[in-house]
């Protein structure tokens, strides 16, 4: 890392069962200077995941007296369950030169976009609707009727694909995490970031 990089906010969203998490997964082992923000969620967890891993587990009451605290940068309702980020955390990192990975839904992302002009945003879109439903249904997480609402809230959320600065495809998640790479490392190098350097050349 050079020393006047800064870090940046990394927003990335996708219909639920696109893969999203499984290509973090994989771009975290790419990558030496990111970090990945733990939403809070109203959500139960599902089997496996780890509270404080996955996500903060909290109650209806607990979430509302984060967001009255103002202690979320955004938050959402997501079908039928509410999702935050806390607001600390990622002020801490992006202060200590670390890039902050926000996995949040199209709601959360268009307030991330008006508060933080920088950040960068990435839209992870199955390769086809026929794979996006085979990987709902082959994670074994959900019901019927919730994998039907998420399947729904799918196609709404595809249409909001073109707000976002970036599009990646997630036929391969190793092409798609290689490509978010690229797309950080892009940006890290944006004159605007790094014209001090401009400034150390010519008097040295
Ligand atoms: P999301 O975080 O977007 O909800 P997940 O990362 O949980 O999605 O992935 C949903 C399912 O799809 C998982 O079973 C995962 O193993 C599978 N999956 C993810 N990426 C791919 C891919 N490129 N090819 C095939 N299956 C994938
Ligand atoms: P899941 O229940 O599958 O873990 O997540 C459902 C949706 O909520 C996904 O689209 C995910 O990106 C989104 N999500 C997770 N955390 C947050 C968050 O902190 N804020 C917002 N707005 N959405 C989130």
């Amino acid at each position: 890392m050079q020393k006047h990089d800064k870090g940046r906010l990394i927003v990335i969203s996708g219909p639920s069962g696109t893969g999203k998490g499984t290509v973090i997964s994989r771009l975290m082992e790419l990558r030496d200077d990111l970090c990945l923000s733990v939403s809070v969620t109203t959500r139960p967890p599902r089997p496996g995941e780890i509270d404080g891993k996955d996500y903060f587990f909290l109650t209806r009451e607990e979430f509302s007296e984060r967001v009255e605290a103002g202690g979320l940068l955004e938050h959402a309702d997501f079908v039928g369950n509410c999702y935050g980020t806390p607001k600390d955390f990622v002020e801490r990192k992006i202060d200590e030169g670390v890039s902050v990975i926000l996995e949040i839904d199209v709601q959360g992302a268009a307030q991330v976009a008006k508060a933080c002009a920088d950040a960068v945003s990435v839209f992870i879109l199955p390769p086809s609707g026929t794979e996006l439903e085979r990987r709902l249904r082959g994670r074994h997480t959900d019901s019927e009727e919730k994998i039907r609402s998420r399947l729904l809230e799918a196609k709404r959320e595809c249409a909001e694909a073109a707000k976002y600065g970036y599009i990646v495809v997630n036929d391969s998640a190793e092409a798609a995490a290689r490509e978010i790479d690229a797309i950080i490392t892009a940006e890290k190098c944006k004159s605007a970031y790094r014209i001090n350097l401009v400034t150390e050349v010519l008097i040295s």
